[in-house]
């Protein structure tokens, strides 16, 4: 007999009474089964780490973008009802988002009355129609979205403020510029090239440094009077903390969620693991950024000094299932290298990509 398949009922016979206890314990099990899987309920927004996630970031929307593109909006929501029961293909944030879960499942193990756990929004400005196909895809997947924000067109970062967010992940750049001006850490996502296996059961980030967990300040010197001068500078303040950039609250959520498996004798285990990827040299420059770090309480897992040297072929071996960087550069190296970067609009380096703005208006984020 297959595990599930209802048992044929007994006939009462000769000690049915002993044999009662234990049958109505079958039973229960057996319906305990059937019954689905009861899902945990959602944390408050206050206590946990809000992660809000835009449609697009979550699932691959290509086709209904070319669509949208090419037919405009009437027809797009008719072909987005016409698949309704058909799930969307997993996109960027995809295995991101899966790997929150399996934290989360950890921690609640641990601490089952805990709503220190990340929570994760479906923050999107679709057609309310498309909803019935997100929600389909979302428990198609076995997901836990409960949180769904849909804004009907308006911006989302008012929204973004209420569920008290720790970082907001879009495919368009102008709600991600929007969100870090708010000086809410905001990234925009983007596919990798080339698909690499990530782990299923540790959550890996991955953090450039300067303009994305520290302020630009430093960029600023390299791109005012050159290399030489940076590194001159930033020994002379080896021991003036950097100012804190758009991701340190995010590193520092994942800190704080990293100490409440090391406070259960589990930090060889954790399933949290963060990385610092600078192209800062060690001997030079690179003691400034640890100093900083550790004047903040903060540490990252692992530090790594590139001294320049390109980041995609490191990524492919750290695997992170998010890396962020505020200069286009590195994020297409880590995407050409098959890691899924984000970039972080912030900062001296984007001066020249704000003169000449890619417009484009796209029906969802
Ligand atoms: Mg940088």
């Amino acid at each position: 007999m297959e595990p599930g398949e209802p048992r044929e009922p007994r006939e009462p016979g000769p000690g049915a009474e002993t044999a009662a206890a234990p049958r109505w314990e079958e039973a229960k099990t057996f319906y305990d089964n059937l019954a689905p899987k009861k899902k945990p309920k959602s944390p408050k927004p206050q206590n946990a780490v809000t992660i809000a996630v835009s449609s697009r970031a979550l699932f691959r929307m290509d086709e209904e973008q070319r669509i949208y593109a090419e037919q405009g909006v009437e027809e797009y929501v008719r072909y987005q009802l016409q698949h309704e029961n058909e799930p969307f293909s997993p996109g960027p944030a995809f295995p991101f988002v899966k790997a929150l879960e399996a934290v989360n499942t950890r921690l609640r193990e641990l601490y089952p009355d805990s709503d220190d756990v990340f929570d994760i929004v479906l923050v999107t400005n679709n057609h309310a129609q498309v909803g019935v196909r997100l929600i389909n895809s979302i428990n198609h997947y076995d997901l836990f979205i409960e949180r769904f924000c849909m804004t009907g067109g308006n911006s989302p970062i008012c929204y973004l403020k209420a569920y008290h967010t720790n970082l907001y992940l879009s495919a368009d750049a102008e709600k991600v510029q929007e969100a870090i001006d708010e000086g809410i850490a905001a990234a925009t996502i983007f596919s990798p090239n080339r698909d690499v296996a990530v782990s299923q059961s540790q959550l890996r980030v991955a953090f450039d440094g300067d303009a994305v967990l520290f302020s630009d300040e430093s960029e600023r010197i390299v791109k005012a009077h050159g290399l030489d001068r940076f590194f001159e500078h930033e020994k002379a303040h080896e021991n003036k903390p950097l100012a804190q950039g758009p991701l340190k609250g995010f590193l520092e959520a994942l800190g704080r969620l990293q100490k409440k498996f090391y406070s259960k004798g589990l930090r060889l285990e954790c399933p949290i693991r963060t990385y610092l990827v600078t192209a800062r040299s060690a001997a030079s420059s690179g003691a400034r950024a640890l100093k900083t770090l550790r004047s903040w309480g903060l540490e990252t897992d692992e530090a790594l000094f590139l001294a320049g040297a390109p980041k995609g072929p490191l990524l492919e071996k750290i695997r992170p299932h998010i890396f962020f960087d505020d200069q286009m550069f590195h994020v297409a190296g880590a995407q050409e290298m098959g890691t899924v970067a984000a970039h972080v609009p912030y900062g001296v380096a984007q001066a020249s990509r704000r003169t000449a703005p890619a417009k484009q208006a796209p029906p969802a984020q």
